[in-house]
């Protein structure tokens, strides 16, 4: 397998607006669930920037459970993030939903995220494979690892080697989180391949009262990064309101990860 120590011992790095991601230190990719409005964009981008946080996600396309909520602004909202990306010299991170949505949407993004929710879509998997956007695939509700890693594989398979995996809580019997974030999935995993690994402490957890502790957790255990949201004002948020940081939340989040990592 391409993913495999066996067939590469040495960690990948890929290098994203000047960070490389799997060089052992943490990096951080932050920003709103959903881009909502340039303003809302942007309020929370100055905020990163002034942490020295410069991998900014951001929806463009939603993957909503109901079909009623906010979906997005689409490609406005793809040009919002390019925009205030450029502005403050950011790298963009988005989720893309179909392959039918590629060739509008890749000209504005830096990194292609994979949802969890489209981990086993392997016609928008392969045809990501054939391109060279370094791409972050996030773990399905209810993937095994196994099954994590063979998806990963239907990238690099098709030629795309810049594949970063991202733990962001799987489904368990558990209700006091969103989903039950799988801390030993990381190191099995940066055992077993040489990818990035990167953990979304958001959509694991559900709630913002303890994203520090798991982020701690995250990195103490070898993960490449953390991922979370971030939004000016959470309880107006379109979407995910209960689980994004405000800006304060989100000062205290990087201050308290910053001790642990000196
Ligand atoms: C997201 O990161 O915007 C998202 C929808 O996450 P997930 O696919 O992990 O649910
Ligand atoms: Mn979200």
């Amino acid at each position: 397998m391409y993913y495999s120590r066996e067939y590469q011992q040495e960690d990948t790095i890929i290098t994203i607006n000047g960070e490389r991601i799997g060089d052992g230190n943490p990096h951080f990719i932050m920003g709103p669930c959903a881009v909502e409005s340039y303003d809302q964009t942007s309020i929370v981008a100055e905020k990163m920037a002034q942490q020295g946080v410069r991998l900014l996600r951001g929806g463009a396309f939603k993957p909503r459970t109901s079909p009623y909520d906010f979906q997005g602004l689409g490609v406005e909202g793809l040009q919002i993030l390019s925009r205030v990306a450029r502005e403050q010299g950011m790298a963009v991170i988005t989720e893309i939903l179909s392959v039918d949505q590629l060739d509008e949407a890749l000209p504005y993004v830096d990194v292609v995220q994979i949802g969890s929710r489209n981990m086993h879509h392997f016609p928008l998997l392969k045809a990501l494979g054939k391109t060279n956007k370094p791409i972050l695939l996030k773990r399905g509700l209810s993937a095994t690892i196994e099954e994590f890693k063979l998806a990963a594989e239907y990238i690099l398979a098709e030629g795309n080697k810049n594949v970063i995996l991202c733990e962001r809580g799987i489904r368990t019997y558990e209700t006091a989180t969103r989903n039950t974030l799988d801390i030993s999935a990381v190191p099995i995993l940066k055992q077993e391949t040489h990818l990035p690994v990167i953990v979304d402490v958001t959509h694991s957890a559900g709630r913002k009262d303890i994203l520090t502790a798991m982020a701690k957790a995250a990195l103490a255990v070898g993960a490449d990064g953390v991922m979370a949201e971030v939004h000016p004002n959470p309880a107006k948020a379109l979407s995910d309101s209960k689980q994004q940081m405000n800006l304060y939340e989100f000062d205290c989040f990087m201050d308290a990860i910053r001790k642990v990592i000196r």
